[in-house]
C-alpha cells in the first residue's frame, strides 16, 4: 500500500473507532483547547511527514478534545447528527474534489443538485419553479435570500443595487420579529442594511400580525431615508397595493427556544397586501414541511418570496450546508450571478449563480443521498421522532421537582426551568458535569433556561430515558 491509501485506510478506522465510541463515550469532550494543542505540538515541522502519521497524530491528539455532538444525547444548540448515507456521501465529496460552481464542467455533481433541488421544493411544498442555492449554513442561506430581496425590492423602486450601490439609494425596511435569530440581523449588516425594525412577539415567540401590520400601515420613519422615496419610481410595486418604500418582512420557522413558527398564512398576506418581499427563516423548522403530521405548522408559508434552512440541522447531514430557496430564481440570479471570461458559462444558468461563493465543495451530494436513503416516509419519520423525543423531555421534566416547561412544546425543542435563575444554571452545570447528555442553558424571557433540541437520526428512546435520568440526578440538589 502506498502512502494514500494507508492515511485513507487509517483515517476510516478512526472514524468508524469514534462513530463506535459514541454509544458509551460521555458526551462533553474530556480536554481543553489547551491540552489538546499540547498533544498536537506547536513546532512547525522543518520537513515533511506521511500523509499516514499526520492522520494518526490528528486522530490521537484531538480525540480527547471532541464533543460528542453526533451522538444520539447531543441536545444542545440545535445541531443535527449525521445520517450514515450523508457521512458516506460526504467522505466521497471530498474524494471527488469537484469545484461545483459550473454546469457543464461539473456535469455529475450539477444532476445531483438539479434532483435534489426538485425533492427539497416537493418535499418542502414550495414553489416547483424555485431555484435552491447550497450554501454553508442559515446565517449564509438568509444572507442569499436576502440579497435577493433586496435587490429585488429596490428594482421595483427603479434602483439598480448592483450598477448603482446603497448610497443615495431609497431606504429599504426591514421588518422582523422581536425573537428572530440573530443571523438574520448579521445577514441584513452584510447586506448594509442596518438594523431592522423590530415588530412585537407573542408569548412563545411568534411574530404578532396585528403590530405588523400596523408596522406596515405606518410609513415607518423616514428621518433616517437617505435618498428620495420610491414614491414617483415604483410602478411595479404600486400596482400591487405597495408602500412607497421598498420593504422586507422576515418570518421564522422554528424559533430556537421554543420552537414555535410564525402564524404564515396572515403574516405573508398582510406583507403582501403592503407590496413587501416576504422572507422565512426556517434554519431547523422548514422542515415540518417534510411531515404530513407537523405540515400545519408551517401552513401559508409556501406563499412567502424566500426560504432559508439548513441540511445540517433537521437533515442530519455533515457540516456545512444551508439550503437557500428563492421563489422567482430571477433576483437570485441577479444578486448572486456573475460574468468571467474564462469561465465556461452555461445559457442555463449555473450552480455558481445561486450562491454567494464561486468556488465550493459539492454539497448536493450529501443532501441527495440522506434523501434517497430516508425517502419521503423516512424524512417525515424523522422529524416526527424529534417532536415524539422533545415531548418525552417536556413530560418527564414535568415531573421532576420543582421543574416548569416554559413553552408549548409544538416541535422539536423543550425550554425548562428548575427554579430561580441560580438554580437552573446550577442544573445545567451539574447536568453537564455528568456527561451523560449534553442540554445548554440559555436565556428566554429574562429567565435562565434548560434547553433541549432534539435533532438528531442517532437518538433513540433509551437514549432519552437515559437523558431524563441524567437531568433527575443533576436537578436533585
Ligand atoms: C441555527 C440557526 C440559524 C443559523 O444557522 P447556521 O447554520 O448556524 O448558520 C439561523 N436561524 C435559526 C432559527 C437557527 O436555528
Amino acid at each position: 500500500m502506498d502512502d494514500r491509501d494507508t492515511a485513507l485506510l487509517r483515517a476510516h478506522e478512526h472514524a468508524a473507532a469514534w462513530l463506535d465510541s459514541l454509544a458509551t463515550r460521555p458526551v462533553p469532550p474530556r480536554a481543553t483547547v489547551a491540552d489538546v494543542v499540547a498533544a498536537l505540538g506547536t513546532d512547525l515541522p522543518d520537513g515533511p511527514t506521511s500523509a499516514a502519521d499526520v492522520v494518526d497524530l490528528l486522530a490521537t491528539a484531538c480525540g480527547p478534545g471532541l464533543t460528542a455532538m453526533p451522538s444520539g444525547r447531543f441536545y444542545g444548540m440545535v445541531i443535527g447528527g449525521s445520517h450514515p448515507a450523508a457521512l458516506a456521501a460526504d467522505w466521497l465529496t471530498s474524494a471527488w474534489d469537484q469545484n461545483s460552481a459550473l454546469r457543464t464542467v461539473t456535469p455529475a455533481h450539477t444532476a445531483v443538485e438539479d434532483v435534489t433541488s426538485a425533492w427539497l421544493l416537493d418535499l418542502l411544498g414550495l414553489p416547483p419553479s424555485g431555484a435552491v442555492g447550497f450554501v454553508t449554513g442559515a446565517t449564509t442561506a438568509n444572507f442569499t435570500c436576502l440579497a435577493a430581496a433586496r435587490g429585488e425590492v429596490l428594482r421595483r423602486a427603479g434602483w439598480d443595487v448592483r450598477r448603482d450601490g446603497l448610497t443615495g439609494a431609497p431606504r429599504v425596511r426591514v421588518l422582523v420579529g422581536a425573537e428572530r435569530h440573530e443571523s438574520v440581523d448579521l445577514a441584513l449588516s452584510y447586506l448594509g442594511l442596518g438594523a431592522p425594525e423590530v415588530v412585537a412577539a407573542d408569548d412563545q415567540g411568534r411574530i404578532s400580525v396585528a403590530a405588523l401590520e400596523e408596522a406596515l400601515t405606518d410609513q415607518g420613519s423616514t428621518s433616517a431615508d437617505h435618498g428620495s422615496t420610491s414614491a414617483d419610481r415604483g410602478p411595479a410595486l404600486r400596482d400591487q397595493g405597495s408602500p412607497s418604500r421598498p420593504t422586507i418582512v422576515v418570518l421564522q420557522a422554528g424559533n430556537v427556544h421554543s420552537g414555535a413558527f410564525d402564524p404564515f398564512g396572515a403574516a405573508v398576506e398582510v406583507a403582501h397586501r403592503h407590496g413587501a418581499w416576504v422572507h422565512v427563516d426556517g434554519a431547523f423548522g422548514l422542515f415540518a414541511a417534510a411531515s404530513p403530521t407537523h405540515r400545519g405548522l408551517v401552513a401559508g408559508y409556501e406563499g412567502a418570496d424566500s426560504w432559508a434552512t439548513d441540511a445540517h440541522k433537521t437533515l442530519n447531514v455533515p457540516y456545512d450546508c444551508g439550503l437557500a430557496i428563492v421563489a422567482d430564481p430571477a433576483p437570485l440570479r441577479a444578486a448572486m450571478g456573475m460574468h468571467g471570461d474564462y469561465l465556461i458559462q452555461s445559457d442555463t444558468g449555473d450552480p455558481f449563480e445561486k450562491v454567494p461563493e464561486l468556488s465550493r465543495r459539492g454539497r448536493a451530494f450529501a443532501v441527495w443521498a440522506v434523501l434517497r436513503a430516508l425517502g419521503r416516509s423516512g424524512v417525515a419519520d424523522l422529524v416526527d421522532g424529534f417532536c415524539r423525543h422533545a415531548t418525552t423531555f417536556a413530560a418527564g421534566m414535568r415531573a421532576l421537582d420543582g421543574a416548569v416547561v416554559l413553552n408549548d412544546v409544538v416541535f422539536t425543542q423543550v425550554c425548562a426551568t428548575f427554579g430561580d435563575d441560580a438554580r437552573t444554571r446550577e442544573v445545567v452545570r451539574r447536568v453537564l458535569d455528568d456527561g451523560t447528555a449534553w442540554m445548554s442553558g440559555s436565556r428566554w424571557h429574562d429567565r435562565a433556561v434548560l434547553r433541549v433540541s432534539v435533532s438528531s437520526w442517532a437518538t433513540t428512546d433509551a437514549d432519552v430515558r437515559a437523558s431524563l435520568d441524567a437531568l433527575a440526578r443533576a436537578s436533585a440538589v
